[in-house]
């Protein structure tokens, strides 16, 4: 668990839960022996401004070009992605999936939004996920070698129909919802499952 900022015990309880051993990383020494990274939702800008103070960006952006595996939810998401629209000036990224993401997409401040959702690989249409975004991105251009696992249905309707919400490019994932909060670890299990792979 990147543990800088951010829902960080939700997220190891959701890893536990998948039969993971959720550790914290606060300083670069931390990463040695890890077998993969979760990047919390959270607040993104802070988060990459403490990346940058902890001297992690680096060490972070060496591991993910090592291929380690990495999920990204909301803010996490936000740090993989190789573009950011609406971003704040200084904001930088990690990087490593080749997508566009726009942040506080579905709306700003307190706006939340949830919708049953088909994940490739990880539901059946009996068993859609129930997916919650909190002043969420989006991805808005998806580049090559990224496969989309999950869009708004179109039902909902709006802007936010048939957006593309979660993502995967080989090791690296990304939600731009928080299946940690709703108590259903499917994402969580299909991340350890793509770990243990590797
Ligand atoms: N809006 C936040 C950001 O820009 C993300 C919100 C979240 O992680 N729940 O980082």
């Amino acid at each position: 668990m990147l543990a800088v900022q951010g829902d960080v015990r939700e997220h190891a309880d959701a890893l536990l839960a998948s039969g993971a051993q959720p550790v914290p990383v606060r300083r670069p020494g931390e990463l040695a022996g890890l077998h993969g990274l979760v990047i919390p939702g959270g607040e993104s800008t802070v988060i990459d401004k403490l990346l940058r103070a902890f001297e992690l960006r680096d060490p972070v952006r060496a591991a993910i070009a090592d291929g380690l595996p990495v999920y990204g939810s909301c803010a996490g998401m936000i740090l993989l992605a190789d573009e950011v629209l609406d971003g704040t000036v200084d904001q930088q990224t990690l990087g490593g999936m080749a997508i566009t993401v726009r942040r506080n997409a579905f709306g700003r401040q307190v706006d939340s939004f949830e919708t049953d959702l088909q994940v490739a690989g990880i539901t059946t249409p009996a068993t859609p996920m129930r997916a919650v975004f909190i002043r969420a991105p989006w991805v808005e251009h998806v580049g090559a070698g990224v496969q989309v696992l999950a869009t708004v249905p179109t039902a909902v309707g709006g802007p936010a129909a048939g957006r593309v919400v979660a993502a995967r490019a080989g090791n690296l994932l990304v939600t731009s919802f928080h299946p940690e909060v709703t108590g259903d670890a499917r994402v969580h299990e299909y991340f350890v499952r793509l770990v243990r792979e590797r």
